[in-house]
Parts: structure tokens; sequence; C-alpha cells
């Protein structure tokens, strides 16, 4: 997995590091004191610590590296106990990366019980526990021993970033979406942020992100297991029932029918679906078999929907109705915020598209432009030229970086860097149909049930996915994925309550 890469080459610079032997008490002579990346919580110049001397640990040391343990990590930083710390503090002390660590808060630690198969499920834990990972990712993002990065990112940067990976890290743990984020509302952190953190709903969507970061990395693996135990329960009744339900007939459709603002006739014909030639060894569950698949005429967004167009919606629609909970989680770093009764779009995100949209605020969205979200189906068609297709492996391209914004040139770049995150749409090559980002930006939510099965079952004539489910299909990767999920073939899929800074949608219609 490319994360494993990524720890073992700054492993080895660590290891270097600490080759010489640790002393055991350590009078601080950071160079950096003055401007050090904690400000002002570190007060004596004499001293990293506020009371005394760091004393190096090797208790604190076993801890960390049991927590380690649990994401495969190896802690190659020392661990010293602090005095006076405020709980603990990724720093350098004689240009040897350390995490110190306050007495009082090391005994929280010890109080963990980590015997159990599974991480603790009492959030106060997780909230300890996201602490460190926060300290530990400052160390393993470079902030405090790369002077290169401690310039090229302002300290909210680098804290944010930290938080990512904290979110990353408690993934791996098991910890749920809420219990990573716990420690934002039981330990003392403030509302709207203080000189080197930003505001909380910042620095929760940087953990929210981190956290899904985790769970696109393991989801697949994850479902394949699932899958495999449901086959044997699949009930060939219900099979039946569906294909009845399903087929319907082919309307002829007279063409003379004016396209919607931002919209394009996609005209329909029969294509194979699923796993072909093109996609490689690139395939993952779900993508067979390849299967016939034979669509009517249809209308797609040429864009996805953008920031400005969802706030338009909200501010019809959601100011005399509670559903705005439902449709979209307002706390993102990129997107819609609400000021009084209004709703507005963070400056200069305007044309990015919306995300931390549900499905049922992509869907209520449709409604109301009295339209509809794409089928799997219809999307795979889309994205694949419709009837001007090429075959290629993304939408447009079998190069990647021309046709989408994906995870090797967003963000891997890291926060604070200009193309970390969604981008303004449209600023990619589009596909045959003239679509934009259907590979990468934002994952598009269709209207299907998600069933990684289906395809052995599916209709032929419009299919509109199974009739029961318990998450709907997303499709074409992000900003946040690799290349893999942006891939025209690609199968995907979220609970529809969930929002996430990785998803939005595009619109579709009949004729
Ligand atoms: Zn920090």
């Amino acid at each position: 997995m490319k994360t494993t890469t990524k720890f073992s080459s700054i492993s080895i610079i660590w290891l270097l590091l600490l080759t010489a032997n640790l002393p055991t008490s350590l009078q601080a002579q950071n160079e950096d004191r003055n401007t050090d990346f904690f400000g002002n919580s570190i007060s004596n110049p004499e001293n990293v610590c506020r009371h005394s001397a760091a004393t190096y640990s090797e208790e604190a040391e076993a801890i960390v590296k049991e927590i380690l343990s649990k994401v495969s990590l190896e802690p190659q930083f020392a661990i010293a106990e602090c005095p006076g710390t405020d709980n603990c503090k990724a720093t350098l002390i004689d240009n040897v990366p350390y995490i110190i660590i306050d007495q009082a808060f090391l005994e929280e630690l010890k109080g963990i019980d980590f015997t159990q198969s599974k991480l603790p499920t009492d959030e106060r834990d997780w909230a300890k526990i996201c602490i460190l990972a926060h300290e530990v990712a400052h160390h393993l993002k470079g902030h405090v021993s790369n002077p290169i990065i401690r310039q090229n990112k302002t300290p909210r940067e680098r804290e944010l970033e930290a938080d990512e990976f904290a979110g990353f890290i408690l993934y791996k743990m098991e910890a749920s979406l809420s219990q990573a984020q716990s420690v934002m509302y039981s330990h003392k952190i403030p509302e709207k942020g203080n000189y080197t953190h930003p505001p909380r709903s910042q620095r929760l969507a940087a953990i929210k992100i981190g956290w899904e970061r985790g769970k696109a990395e393991t989801k697949v693996v994850v479902e394949e297991k699932i899958v495999e135990v449901e086959k044997i329960v699949e009930v060939e009744k219900i099979v039946e029932v569906e294909k009845i339900v399903e087929v319907e007939k082919i309307v002829e459709v007279p063409m003379d029918q004016p396209v919607p603002e931002g919209m394009v006739l996609v005209k329909g014909s029969t294509f194979m679906m699923g796993c072909i030639e093109e996609q490689g060894d690139s395939c993952t569950y779900g993508e067979k078999p390849v299967h016939e698949v034979i669509l009517n005429d249809f209308f797609i967004g040429k864009y996805e929907v953008t920031n400005a167009e969802y706030a338009a919606f909200l501010n019809a629609k959601g100011k005399k109705t509670k559903d705005v909970e439902k449709w979209i989680d307002l706390n993102s770093l990129w997107g819609i915020e609400k000021k009084g009764k209004q709703y507005v779009v963070k400056s200069a995100y305007e044309n990015h598209p919306v995300i931390n949209v549900t499905w049922y605020g992509a869907t209520a969205y449709a409604k109301w432009k009295g339209m509809r979200l794409p089928t799997e189906a219809e999307w795979e068609y889309a994205a694949r030229g419709g009837h001007k297709m090429t075959n290629t492996k993304y939408a447009g391209s079998n190069d990647l970086d021309k046709v989408a914004w994906h995870e090797k040139n967003s963000s891997d770049k890291g926060y604070g860097h200009s193309d970390y995150g969604t981008h303004e749409v449209g600023t990619k090559v589009a596909n045959e149909l003239g679509l934009y980002d259907m590979s990468g930006n934002v994952e598009e939510w269709c209207s299907d049930w998600h069933d990684y099965s289906y395809y052995k079952r599916s209709a032929t004539n419009n299919p509109k996915g199974p009739r029961f489910g318990k998450s709907r299909v997303v499709r074409g990767g992000s900003w946040n994925n690799n290349p893999t999920y942006c891939r025209v073939a690609n199968r995907y899929y979220d609970s529809p309550t969930t929002s996430y800074s990785l998803v939005g949608f595009r619109l579709a219609s009949s004729l």
C-alpha cells in the first residue's frame, strides 16, 4: 500500500537520527525555541519543559509503541516525560525528533486497555489517542524536523495536516468518525481556534478527511469479505422478481427536444458495462461480469453541481425546513456555510463542486430542478463517452492527469498547496461527450442502491439497480482517491445519510 511506503522512507531517516545513544536527561538546546511551533506554550527558553528537564522514558515509549503497532507503524522518534507539558508535544531536542509527554497524560494513556483485540469504545480514550496521533502526525509529516516544510506551510496548515493524519490513524485503529472527532469536544479546544490552532469546525473537517481516506483505502477489502458471506444467502426468488419489475420497453424518442441548459444529450444505445479490456488488470470487486446494457436517450449535466448552485437551492428551499441537516454538512473547508439566515459559499469556492452533501441532499436538489440523479448504468455509459465512446480507462483519456483531479495531483500535495482539495469544475479536459470531471474532482452519487453482485442479475434494458440496499452507488473517484477509483468501470458506495468531502453529484434527466 502506498501509505506504508511513505512511512518506511521517513522511518529510515529517523532510524539514522536515533543511532546515537539518547541522553537520559535532556537539557534543551532547541535552536528553534523562540519561534517554536508551539508558540507561547513553551515558556522556558532554557528548557523544552516548563518546570524541569525532560526525562527519556522507556515506559512512555512502550505505550506509544503499542498504540502505533495497531496501525503497523514503528515510533522512530524518542519519547520523553516532560513536566508541565500540555498533554504531549512533538519537538526537536538536540536535533532528535521527540514527543514529550506529561506524566499525568502518560498515566491516562496507561489506563487504556490494549489487551482486547479491538481498541476502546470509550470516546474519552479515543480522544487521548487522537491527541497522541496528532503529535505523531506532526513528526510523520516533517513539521518539526524539516525546515523546508516548516517554511512553506503556515502553522494552521500544519495543524490541519496533523489533524487529517490523526483521523487517518484513528480510522486504521477502527475508530468511528464520531470517536475520531471526540477530542474536539471532550478537551478544551476553543471553538474559534487560537494563535496556532484553527477553529474547531476546520479541525473537525480535517479529521474527517483523514478518516475518510483511511476508509477509502480499507473499504474495498472489507466489502469483498462481506460479499463473500452474502453470496451464500443470496435469494433466487428476489432475483426473479427484480428481473420482471425492471424490464422496460425501449421507447423511441424524437431527437428534436431542446437540450436543457448545462446538460448534454446522450443518445442511448447498447453497450458493454463493467470490466472490459481497456481497464487492464485494474478491475476490483463487483465490476464483473461484463454484461450488455441497453439505454434510452437521456440528458446529463456537463459539470458537477457547484457550491453556488447548491447554495441557491438552500436559500430557496432550506430556510423553512429542518431537512438541511439531512442534506448537507456545513462544517466543510471548501463549501457552503450559514451566515445569519443566508447560505453563502466561502469566497473563491463558488465554482467548486458541492461536497458534504448526502444522497438525500443530492436527490432533493435534483427534484427541485425537475430532474433526477443518473442511474449507475447511465453514469458509466456517459463516462465512457456514450454514443461517442472511444474505450478509454478514464473518462475521456487513458492519461488520468489530463482529465482528472485525483490523489496524485491534489491531496498528495498536502495542506496549504493550491491544488489540495476540490477544484473548480471544468478545469481539466472533457470526455467525448463534452462532460467534465466524470473522473476525479468529486465522486458522484447515482440513484441506484449499491450491490457488488448486481451485475450477475442486472436487467438489460435501462437497469435501475437493486430494489433494496443499505448504500447508494458513488462513481468516478475524487481529488482524494487513487487512480483506480477514477476508472470508468469502478464501482463504489456510501451510506445515503453520510456526507463526505469527497462526494458530490451531477444531474440527469429523461427526455
Ligand atoms: Zn499540533
